[in-house]
């Protein structure tokens, strides 16, 4: 890279991390803006798509912009521009970005700043350079750091996003993200029968019931297992039950966080569970529940010998001199929503340190290497 490229993508990625784009509220529209400034003098197609947040009651600003050479197949790159609240012990100001020892500080520079300074310094670039056949979508989005609802997954159910082939630029120090254990947030509701706390025989009492479910969930084993992410989990998060000491609950409330593994069926999972709590129920015959599903993540996997992970693999191979460790993260991104809807897609970003903590920062050289590797992977793929 030139001296003046990398000073483009520097400046670049300092106005991003200026942005104040914290997540909640989300609403900030700044760096959308400043990236439609930075491409307008390009042949791309910007669109800016406003969704509406019914989380927060605002509106959300995502960023499609579009360049196509004929007919091919379609490549996306995505990443988010909102990031978490700075919170404390930060030695600088979280929104006025400094260069350390080749780091750049500030909130969202890890997480993914850095990751978007890339792909849409690639994104431009390969607008005036267009090596390649078929199209190429840059999608910078809202609301990843909360639920995606207003961001990626709105773009997706709406049917503005569409292709063959995403990369999403979260911090993966230069590696390939393929599998992604799924997040399942179940909510369960005993019902009882309110009763004077003196003759609780009168009533039913909605937590001793839940106590019977959570005793029997507890007990829950699953027989399979991912070679790289070991077994399904679940953590009994939040509960809430009762009205006063002297009363037999008439209701109970539990949340669960599940965490699934590639391969597991969200539709099954709720079996499973409601298959537990029904033997309760077979003994008990007071027991009334009801189950639903908050949220799902779907868990996410590619095959590692997918053509955009070999074609990934081997350029950042060239261009770092690494070979890329192919990795299973128990976390969730945008990457499986993209995934869902039948899109090949992998994480590739830049090396990061202590996101959504005090003092995050990026990498430099790593973010102007995955500029490098995002153009060469573009033009390999699109072909
Ligand atoms: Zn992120």
């Amino acid at each position: 890279m030139s001296e003046t490229t990398i000073h483009e993508l520097k400046s670049l990625l300092f106005s991003l991390i200026r942005c104040n784009t914290v997540n909640p509220p989300g609403n900030s529209r700044e760096a959308v803006d400043l990236i439609v400034e930075y491409l307008k003098n390009t042949p791309a197609d910007i669109k800016i798509i406003e969704a509406w947040d019914n989380k927060n009651k605002t509106y959300m600003y995502n960023l499609i912009a579009e360049y196509s050479t004929g007919s091919g197949k379609t490549l996306i790159f995505n990443g988010h521009h909102d990031v978490v609240p700075p919170g404390a012990n930060w030695s600088y100001d979280p929104f006025k970005p400094v260069e350390e020892n080749g780091w750049i500080i500030g909130r969202g520079a890890s997480d993914m700043k850095g990751g978007i300074a890339a792909m849409v310094y690639a994104f431009k670039h390969l607008c005036e350079n267009p090596d390649f056949k078929g199209k190429l979508v840059l999608s910078i989005v809202a609301d990843e750091e909360i639920d995606s609802s207003a961001g990626t997954r709105y773009l997706l159910e709406k049917g503005l996003l569409k292709g063959d082939y995403a990369i999403v630029g979260e911090s993966t120090g230069l590696n390939i993200v393929t599998a992604r254990k799924g997040v399942i947030w179940v909510k369960i509701k005993t019902l009882g029968v309110a009763a004077h706390g003196s003759k609780p025989h009168l009533g039913v009492n909605a937590i001793e019931k839940m106590a019977k479910i959570i005793e029997r969930l507890s007990k829950l084993r699953w027989s399979i297992r991912h070679p790289r992410l070991g077994k399904p989990t679940m953590n009994f998060g939040i509960i809430r039950g009762g009205t006063s000491i002297n009363t037999v609950a008439d209701e109970c409330e539990l949340l669960i966080d599940m965490r699934a593994i590639p391969g597991q069926k969200i539709e099954d999972i709720k079996k499973r569970i409601c298959g537990e709590i029904e033997k309760i129920r077979l003994k008990d015959k007071d027991l009334k529940y009801e189950i639903e599903l908050i949220d799902v993540f779907p868990p996410y996997e590619i095959d590692r010998k997918h053509e955009l992970v070999k074609i990934a693999r081997k350029t950042v191979k060239e261009i770092t001199g690494k070979t890329p460790k192919l990795l299973a993260k128990p976390g969730s991104s945008d990457v499986v929503f993209l995934a869902e809807k039948g899109i090949a897609s992998i994480d590739l970003g830049p090396t990061g340190r202590n996101a959504h903590g005090a003092n995050e920062a990026v990498n430099f050289e790593s973010v102007a290497k995955l500029s490098e590797i995002y153009i060469k992977v573009a033009k390999r793929i699109l072909k």
